[in-house]
């Protein structure tokens, strides 16, 4: 599959007033014609950071891109000047953020919204604009799109304020469509509606998606590939059935474990990740992962684990996967490098 987008060792930090925040540690990863693809990880992970950065969102300062490079189409987004990249975003890049509310303007009707990105991005006329505007309101499920145009955001309820969102983010085809936790804000009914509705729309547009989320529980619907981020790291990247049949982080594990299942007997406590996430100010020596991994040798604690290639699309970043794992010498941290 060609890739539209390829992320290449990746480093952003934020100044704070305790130091720098090494928010996004060597991130690598690419993004197919028509892929869909979901980042999963916890607050903090850097999974949103990383989405802001793809789309030059970041605020410079305390923001800094501190190397890397992020590829679309063959152009680096990094290297663009702001007049460049604001053709780039609503035009070929669509984002849907968590909150519509905060995204849509209410003094402005929502076909006003559309409206207006066409005229910039498509150089449509006002007319031309409205009727596409209404296609597009019909195209998410949204009834009556003719009267609905002239409403104003708080006339709608928060699943269709993200159906608007979503009817902006598709407005000018783009080719790539970054939604930023867009079913957090919902109720789980209305959050399936939407995740369905992306699913439908990606396959009849053949849009690429990056869906950042926090809750694994929520891509398998969706997407075709997974990659899970912690403390700033892609620590497992596969396709959706390896992430759910087969992971080999114990992230992911945890993270597996800790979603409610069908063939949960009642009362069945779910499992937590215990421990909080690394301080992201001073990294750990080895392992991010180190201080909540029940699996952890003394080998994580010092060295940083390399990724290591399952298949031609499962990878994972754990010293568990080196050949000499289990042995006495790399238990006790003496184990060879890979
Ligand atoms: Fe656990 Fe070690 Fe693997 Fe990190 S590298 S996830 S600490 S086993």
């Amino acid at each position: 599959m060609k890739p539209i987008l390829e992320v290449k060792d990746l480093n952003v930090s934020f100044e704070v007033y305790g130091g720098e925040v090494q928010a996004v540690r060597g991130v690598n990863f690419s993004v197919g014609e028509g892929e869909a693809v979901a980042i999963v990880g916890e607050s903090g992970s850097g999974k949103s950071v990383t989405a802001q950065t793809i789309m030059r969102l970041i605020p410079t300062p305390p923001g800094n891109i501190k190397s890397g490079s992020v590829l679309f189409d063959g152009q680096d987004l990094l290297s663009l000047s702001e007049r460049e990249m604001q053709k780039v975003r609503g035009n070929k890049i669509g984002m849907i953020f968590q909150d519509p509310m905060t995204s849509l303007n209410p003094t402005m009707t929502v076909g006003a919204q559309i409206i207006e990105g066409l005229m910039k991005h498509e150089k449509l006329s006002r007319s031309a604009a409205r009727t596409r505007a209404i296609e597009l309101l019909s195209m998410v499920g949204i009834p009556n799109p003719e009267s609905r145009i002239k409403q104003y955001p708080h006339h709608f309820s928060g699943g269709m304020r993200q159906r608007v969102m979503i009817a902006i983010a598709l407005a000018c085809n783009p080719s790539l469509l970054i939604a930023d936790e867009p079913t957090t804000a919902l109720d789980v009914t209305i959050q399936a509606q939407i995740l369905r509705l992306m699913k439908d729309l990606q396959q009849k547009t053949k849009t690429s998606i990056i869906l950042i989320t926090h809750d694994l529980g929520i891509v398998a619907d969706v997407c075709d590939r997974v990659i899970v981020m912690y403390a700033g790291q892609i620590v497992e990247t596969g396709t959706k059935w390896e992430i759910f049949r087969n992971p080999q982080h114990p992230y992911t594990k945890g993270l597996l474990r800790s979603l409610p299942r069908l063939d949960q007997r009642k009362g069945e406590p779910l499992v937590p990740i215990f421990g909080t996430p690394p301080d992201l100010i001073q990294p750990p020596k080895g392992c991010g992962f180190c201080s909540r991994c029940d699996e952890a040798m003394r080998i994580c604690e010092t060295d940083v684990p390399a990724p290591t290639s399952l298949s031609d699309t499962q990878t994972v970043r754990c010293w568990l996967q080196h050949p000499l794992a289990k042995s006495p010498n790399m238990a006790e941290g003496k184990g060879a490098s890979v």
